[in-house]
This record gives C-alpha cells, sequence and structure tokens, in this order.
C-alpha cells in the first residue's frame, strides 16, 4: 500500500547517521519521514542507568540476545532472530546490529575523535587504498558544529593529525590512569586526556555528567550523547518529523526515469507491506545495512541494484582492527577505597605516536585503556584464578578479592584497515530473512598490513604492563595465531560499501554523499567513507552526515531536487 503524503526527506535509520540528518533537516524546515525498523527507546526515560547488578537474579550477566550484558542499552547484537548474515567459506565475520530508536548510539563507547588532515589523503601519503574525494577542510566545519550540539570532553594538544575540537574539561585521570600515563612517559608513548562524548558542563538544556560510570546503559540526564535524546526529540519538537519505529526498510523505489520515490518496508508490527514517498531518500541503516538495500533495490534500470553502475557497491568494507592484552598489577593490589567512578569510560588514552616509515606496517592505531573497580557483575575480575595464589574457599576467597579488586589494566588497540579487493558483501542468493529481505554474505581478509600491525599492539601492550611491575595474563600470540587479531566486524567499526569518489566508475556516490547513478538519493551513515583511519568513526560520521542535510538543504532551495 503506497501512503498519499509526499515527504521532503525520507530518513532510513536513526542512529548516530540518521539522528543527525533528521536533526539538521528538520532545523532547515524541511518535512521529514524518519522510518527506523527498532522499536522507540529513550535512555532519559528507559534506561536501567542505577539498577544495582545484584537487583537480578542473573547479577547483570550477558544472554545470546543481550551479549553486552543484561542492562546494556542495546536491543540488538551479533544476532537477532529471524534476520541472519552469511560468510563465504574462508571468512569470518560478526556484524553487530541494533533494532531500536537511535541505533548503537545507545550504547556506544562514545570515544569521540576527528578524523585528521591526513586521514582524507592516505594513498597521497603511502600510496595504498584510496584518497577522499574532500578533506579535512571541508568537514572542519561540521565537526565544529557536532562538538556544539552534542558536546565532548577532551583538551586541546595541537597533534596535527588528531584535531582537537570545541571541548569541555575532561574528568581527571583516575589513580591507575596515573600509573599508565607514567609507563608511557617512560616509553615515549603520547598519553593525554580522553576525548568523549559525555558534557562535564551544563549544555543545551542537559546537566553535565554525574560520573555515575554507567554509560553503556544509557543515561537517564542526557550527560552523553544519545541519538534519541539529543537528536531526535529536538527534531520532534520542531513539529517537521514523522517518526515510525517497528519500520523495516526493504528497498529504495524508483520511477522510470531513474530518480528515487521513497521506500518499501515492513510494519514488523503488523506484517503489512507499505510504500513512503519522498523527494529525496537519505539512507542511514548503518553502513552495511544501507548497501544491502541498495543491492535490494534492483528493476530493471537498476538490475544489479539502484547506485551500483560502478559495480562497487558493497564493496571496499573495512573494520578497525583490534588485539587487547590485560595484566595484573601488584601496586594496585589492596588498595585504599577511593571514588573511581568517573565518565562511564577511559578518561585517557594514547593516539597514534609513531612514523611508519620505519616500521614493517602503513597505518596507525590508538591505545584505548581500562580497569580499575567498578560495580562488580556476575563473573567480574574474569576468574579469581588468574591471579597468584587466588581463589580458595570462604575467608581465602574473600580476601582474595578483596586484595585483587582493582588490580587490573588492560590495553586495547584500535588501528587501521587498508580496504582490499577480497573483503566485500553481496546478497547471498539462497537466504532471506523473517521479512523475505535476502540477506548479505560477508568476504574478508585481512592483509599483512593489519597483522603486523597488531603484532606491534601485543609488543608495545606488553612492555606497558613490564613497566609497571605487572604481569599478563596471557602468552605473547603467535604468527600462526595472526597476533590474536580481532575478527573482521567484531570491532564494531565497519565502514565502507558504497564509498564516495570523484570517478563514478569507481565509486557509487559524489563528493556530497549523492548517488552518482540517482540524484535524489543520499547516504549519511559510515557507508561512503573511503578509508578508516586509527581513529573510531562516528564523529566523523555525524560531521559528515550535516555536511550531506546541508548539500540537500541548499539542492532543494535551488529546486535541483
Ligand atoms: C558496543 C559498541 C561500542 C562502540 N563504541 C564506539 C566508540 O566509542 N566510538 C565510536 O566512534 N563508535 C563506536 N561504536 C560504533 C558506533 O556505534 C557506530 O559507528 C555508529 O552508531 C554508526 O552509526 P549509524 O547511524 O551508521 O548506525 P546505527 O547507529 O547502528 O543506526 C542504524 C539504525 O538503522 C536502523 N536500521 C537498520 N536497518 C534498517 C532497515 N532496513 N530499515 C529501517 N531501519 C533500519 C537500525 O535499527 C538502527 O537504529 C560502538 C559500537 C558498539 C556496538
Ligand atoms: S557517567 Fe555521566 S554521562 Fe555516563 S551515564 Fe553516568 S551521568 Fe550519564
Amino acid at each position: 500500500m503506497t501512503q498519499n503524503t509526499m515527504y521532503d526527506v525520507v530518513i532510513v535509520g536513526s542512529g548516530a547517521g540518521g539522528g543527525m540528518a533528521a536533526y539538521a533537516l528538520t532545523k532547515a524546515g524541511a518535512n521529514v519521514l524518519l522510518l527506523e525498523a527498532g522499536g522507540p527507546w529513550y535512555a532519559s526515560k528507559d534506561s536501567p542507568m542505577l539498577v544495582p547488578n545484584y537487583a537480578s537474579p542473573r547479577r547483570g550477566a550477558a544472554t545470546r540476545l543481550r551479549p553486552f550484558g543484561e542492562f546494556d542499552a542495546c536491543d540488538g547484537g551479533w544476532e537477532i532472530e529471524g534476520e541472519p548474515y552469511t560468510t563465504a567459506p574462508g571468512s569470518r565475520f560478526l556484524w553487530w546490529r541494533a533494532r531500536m530508536l537511535g541505533g548503537r548510539t545507545n550504547h556506544w563507547g562514545r570515544i569521540s575523535l576527528r578524523f585528521g588532515p591526513d586521514d582524507f589523503r592516505r594513498k597521497t601519503l603511502d600510496g595504498l587504498g584510496d584518497d577522499w574525494p574532500i578533506s579535512y577542510d571541508d568537514v572542519a566545519p561540521y565537526f565544529d558544529e557536532v562538538d556544539k550540539i552534542v558536546g565532548i570532553y577532551g583538551s586541546r594538544e595541537g597533534i596535527p593529525n588528531e584535531p582537537d575540537g570545541i571541548f569541555h574539561p575532561p574528568p581527571a585521570p583516575r589513580c591507575y590512569e596515573l600509573l599508565v600515563k607514567k609507563s608511557c612517559d617512560n616509553l615515549n608513548i603520547t598519553c593525554i586526556p580522553a576525548r568523549r562524548s559525555v558534557i562535564t558542563q551544563p549544555l543545551n538544556g542537559r546537566p553535565a555528567c554525574h560520573y555515575c560510570g554507567q554509560c553503556s546503559r544509557g543515561c537517564t540526564t542526557r550527560s552523553n550523547f544519545s541519538s534519541p535524546d539529543v537528536f531526535i526529540a529536538p527534531a520532534l519538537a520542531t513539529g517537521k518529523l514523522t517518526l515510525l519505529t517497528n519500520a523495516m526498510v526493504r528497498e529504495v523505489t524508483t520511477a522510470p526515469n531513474g530518480l528515487a520515490t521513497g521506500v518499501s518496508y515492513v510494519n514488523k508490527l503488523t506484517g503489512e507491506e507499505l510504500q513512503a514517498r519522498g523527494r529525496v531518500v537519505v539512507l542511514a541503516a548503518s553502513a552495511l545495512e544501507s548497501a544491502r538495500i541498495l543491492l535490494n533495490s534492483k528493476s530493471p534500470l537498476f538490475p544489479q541494484g539502484l547506485a551500483n553502475g560502478s559495480g562497487t557497491l558493497g564493496k571496499y568494507i573495512t573494520d578497525t582492527t583490534g588485539s587487547d592484552v590485560a595484566g595484573y598489577i601488584p601496586a594496585m593490589e589492596n588498595h585504599v577505597t577511593h571514588n573511581e567512578d568517573g565518565a562511564g569510560g577511559m578518561h585517557v588514552y594514547m593516539p597514534w605516536w609513531l612514523d611508519n616509515s620505519k616500521l614493517d606496517f602503513a597505518r596507525g592505531y590508538h591505545i584505548e585503556v581500562w580497569g580499575g573497580v567498578r560495580a562488580p557483575g556476575a563473573g567480574f575480575m574474569g576468574g579469581i584464578h588468574r591471579y597468584p595464589g587466588g581463589g580458595g574457599y570462604g575467608k581465602q576467597l574473600k580476601d582474595d578479592y578483596r586484595k585483587y579488586y582493582g588490580a587490573t589494566i588492560g590495553f586495547s588497540g584500535r588501528g587501521e584497515m587498508i580496504p582490499n579487493d577480497d573483503s566485500y558483501c553481496e546478497i547471498d542468493p539462497n537466504v532471506v530473512d523473517r521479512f523475505g529481505i535476502p540477506v548479505l554474505r560477508f568476504h574478508w581478509k585481512w592483509s599483512e598490513h593489519e597483522i603486523n600491525q597488531v603484532r606491534h599492539m601485543q609488543e608495545t601492550f606488553r612492555a606497558l604492563v613490564a613497566d609497571m611491575g605487572g604481569q599478563v595474563f596471557s602468552p605473547m600470540p603467535t604468527k600462526e595465531q595472526d597476533y590474536n587479531i580481532a575478527t573482521g566486524g567484531q570491532i564494531i567499526h565497519e565502514l565502507g560499501g558504497t564509498r564516495m569518489g570523484h570517478d563514478p566508475r569507481t565509486s557509487v556516490l559524489n563528493s556530497n554523499c549523492q548517488a552518482h547513478d540517482c540524484r535524489n538519493l543520499f547516504v549519511a551513515d559510515g557507508g561512503p567513507f573511503v578509508s578508516q583511519a586509527d581513529k573510531n568513526p562516528t564523529w566523523t560520521i555525524m560531521a559528515l552526515a550535516w555536511r550531506t542535510s546541508d548539500y540537500i538543504r541548499d539542492q532543494i532551495k535551488a529546486k535541483a531536487l
């Protein structure tokens, strides 16, 4: 059934990219329809932020369908009932999908790093991958706007490829973070205050963080960023936004002239097949899901899927590289009780600090730090038997927990993967989801660059633990084990699939994230990214989505759309 209303813009997905686009376009006066596959959820009303773990018989433990813990704020995970994906023989890939208003912004780590000037021109610098068709200067004003509207803590450091933003003051380092900083100084590793989208001063009616440390459950005071409270609610307040939740988009519909006319979707509550109409369609269903929608948007005019004239739709997908090391630090034993709660994530981090010309891999990584004490849940500390002499029964067990609690420090490397021809997604011809929509099949391969980079992470983290006088819990992984590189997709920073570029023969979108083959179709998630960077991607997704929205606004005004 086709609905009568003709919207200025139809947006698919309400996460970082879609929420940003809905905010920017409604503020600009457009009538917007936002379709979201999941149900409504606002952290300000629905978060279990302060429920203690002991209030649940499960003590907060994870389940198959809530893998990051019972109270984690994400409806979704590696598996969604009735919505499979497949991997090609020999490939391993994991795909985390949220199905809720706000998508993954409800529980993300909120590490908010701008891509830097070099990240947009890597091919020029090292000959690998491709350059973006835009530069840092094109995106910088939008980074500033995101900083001002969303809010971020950090410090001005003047590091060339780690551009400073408009920061709230960062929280002070915790005790174990001071120890990390000292060892970083000893080993000449740059260690600076973290950059996270948590506000430490009031902003736009939102109060400052009160350091309860529960960001991953969602923040009832709206002191961290989630799309529903920071983007969707103000967009609804303009009166310009129509929000349809439980609307699973199947494909983009097109007219005989090749322009997009809207989308077809399934009402998940009734099973009805419906069509929504819009002058412009913006896909922001997350990078790989937007590629899936376009690959499924087949018609006689577009037999390989919409916007796929180049044959590169679904290609050049990447994820962040990842590897972890944790260790036990005797200097932290029997800690004197003190408040370490803080802003629900790290207060310090290490941006990439080395020169690749002296290394056996291209591109860098940053280091995330974890440790200290927090409200214990089921299985906390990963098992007392890992600590020297730890375990036993009764008093000895309790004493050991008191002694070792808070004496663990961990490091997670998060690095740049270079897009390659062997990592892509396509439609699996044999499998559909519970709505009858064909699913994605993934092909994945790490190159020597990523494997060597991860070896370097492991060596660095072990050197840090040693400098702190600690001992790591696991032996150095071997080359045969690929140095414990995370499975593709596991770091949940998947990008690409609808990459942008000047040349319609090698890219899906132009420099405004507008389809080369269909001028009223745009992508506003991580799909347009040409390369990954050694940064978490979401701040750049939002800045780009805002830039795309401004372009759409101007084109509508100029009657070009
Ligand atoms: C645990 C975790 C920690 C993370 N930490 C960080 C971090 O610290 N820093 C960082 O930069 N990034 C982090 N990320 C990644 C970050 O969450 C994503 O980069 C970001 O949310 C991507 O935004 P998006 O709009 O593309 O997708 P999403 O936020 O996933 O939103 C997509 C939305 O589209 C909806 N949708 C999907 N398919 C359809 C369809 N067919 N029809 C209708 N709607 C659909 C989904 O339900 C969802 O709401 C983390 C992710 C996870 C899971
Ligand atoms: S730590 Fe701060 S931002 Fe995070 S949930 Fe608590 S109050 Fe909110």
